[in-house]
């Protein structure tokens, strides 16, 4: 079966657009020309390669969708009245953040029983570092006021040393593990729906992360082995992992290969807990190591001896400037967010460095925080240009559910570092152009994933694109981009 699609303007991989057309044959491009059995006019639309996510969280995304949405919530009274509608045993919600709302104040126990109706819920906030549970989701989970704080977790207590409510980091296992995760084929329904969702903005293609701790790695092999979603997915495994089972990497075919080995170095921005050289302002803390450099130096090695890059999350500039004196070994090495960089370590970075996997929306969510938390340092904070004039290749992802998936709200964020018109663009030097923001959405991510035929619109390679309705690199606002059309392996996937 060969499709021609015709009228197209098609992006040249660098300055611009030029009249085309594109034909895919048993899923790859061929030289247009050829007999096609269907023809489908594109109406002069702009044609980009279809984009990749190289950094989000596939399976929570789409327990996520089966969720409460709390995200945009503007207090704990919008909060609580979307509680009411929640279906199911337990009352699961995600997205909340309070740093957000005017009164930063969280419901207390017996609001969330009113308004989950005698019902147990566990509503997790939108970093997924913390989480919000009720009366009867302490009972179930069996936390009292002499329940112990798991190491590297807190129960948060009231002044008379009654719990919250709130369990942040390790203690949220307390009740993950009491609800019970959603069966197979529920799943399956969730990921189909995250599916469609991201052939809306013109994903085809995705960095599947794993979480600290969290052993769904296995689980979410399996799943898309059965699954054969039409979406091109790169599974990392996690370092904790027996490396020496399982597939290896690359493994698999050109809709699902084994991914990167995942560590961690240290922890986040906004509960202090990235690694900083200096004391963060008013506190006088410097963030944790999650894994210290030595054994990570070692868990490299392990990874490394058996063939595997290495993908490390690093954001306190302590962290990051480890992580980069100690990559790469593998040539697709790739370090996860890369938040905070001093100046000291900039300078020592170029084409040979581990790849920079970045995720430009945290850029607008993090701003007052990070002015707040690091003063001047903040300037060090998504380094964008910098890194693009040192030759640093770039990999742009979204965090999702973290962070919205939405590519072309994170096109803008890395090349306008503002919202819209009525924000100042925040340290304006570090914007990025926007052909090196469209090359780390498409082959700057596929090609930082060892994935060789993908990410351009070249003769033999997979049949990938995505139709906009406007010329991304010169309209004012990527967040006005429409995706009117996106293709996976010749076959439409979504058309507006
Ligand atoms: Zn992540």
């Amino acid at each position: 079966m060969s499709t021609l699609f015709w009228n197209a303007r098609i992006w040249d991989g660098a300055r611009g657009f030029s009249p085309g057309q594109l034909q895919v044959d048993e899923g790859v491009f061929v030289q247009p020309g050829g007999q096609a059995h269907q023809e489908i006019d594109l109406e002069g639309a702009y044609v980009l390669p279809g984009l990749w996510d190289s950094h989000l969280h596939l399976l929570l995304l789409a327990r996520s969708l089966g969720q409460v949405d709390l995200s945009n919530c503007r207090d704990q009274f919008e909060l609580l009245s979307r509680l009411e509608r929640a279906e199911g045993e337990w009352v699961e919600g995600f997205g909340w953040n309070e740093s957000h709302w005017d009164n930063p104040d969280l419901p207390q126990l017996e609001q969330l029983d009113r308004a989950c109706d005698g019902r147990p819920c566990w509503l997790t906030r939108s970093d997924l570092h913390s989480g919000l549970t009720n009366s009867e989701g302490l009972r179930r989970a069996g936390i009292t006021s002499d329940t112990p704080e798991p190491a590297g977790g807190r129960i948060a207590c009231n002044a008379f040393g009654q719990p919250t409510g709130v369990l942040a980091d390790l203690a949220m296992h307390l009740i993950q593990r009491v609800i019970a995760v959603p069966d197979r084929s529920r799943l399956k329904r969730l990921l189909v729906q995250a599916c469609a969702g991201l052939h809306r903005y013109g994903i085809v293609g995705v960095c599947d992360q794993r979480i600290k701790d969290q052993d769904d790695g296995p689980l979410a092999w399996e799943l898309y082995q059965e699954m054969r979603l039409p979406l091109r997915i790169h599974c990392n495994r996690a370092a904790h992992e027996d490396l020496r089972q399982g597939p290896r990497f690359l493994e698999g075919d050109d809709w699902l290969r084994c991914g990167h080995v995942k560590f961690f170095a240290d922890g986040s921005l906004g509960s202090r807990t990235a690694r900083m050289r200096e004391c963060y302002q008013a506190t006088g803390e410097r963030g944790l190591w999650l894994t210290e450099p030595d054994q990570l130096k070692q868990g490299f090695a392990h990874a490394h001896a058996l063939g595997f890059p290495v993908s490390v999350h690093a954001i306190g500039d302590e962290a990051v400037g480890a992580v980069c004196r100690l990559l790469p070994v593998h040539p697709l090495d790739r370090i996860e967010h890369l938040q905070i960089l001093d100046q000291n370590d900039l300078v020592q970075l170029g084409p040979a460095s581990a790849v920079a996997s970045m995720q430009p929306l945290h850029l607008l969510d993090d701003r007052t925080q990070a002015d707040a938390l690091l003063g001047e340092r903040a300037h060090g904070y998504y380094r964008l240009a910098s890194l693009q004039h040192r030759g640093v290749r770039l990999a742009f992802g979204s965090d999702a559910p973290v962070a919205s998936f939405d590519p072309w709200l994170g096109l803008q964020a890395a090349c306008l570092r503002r919202r819209g018109a009525c924000e100042e663009a925040w340290y304006a030097d570090e914007c990025l152009s926007r052909e090196a923001g469209l090359w780390a959405y498409t082959r700057g991510a596929s090609e930082s994933l060892g994935w060789k035929r993908s990410g351009l619109l070249l003769p033999g390679w997979l049949g990938d694109f995505c139709v906009l309705d406007r010329n991304p690199l010169e309209c004012p606002w990527p967040s006005e981009v429409s995706v009117l059309r996106t293709v996976v392996g010749g076959k439409t996937q979504f058309s507006l």
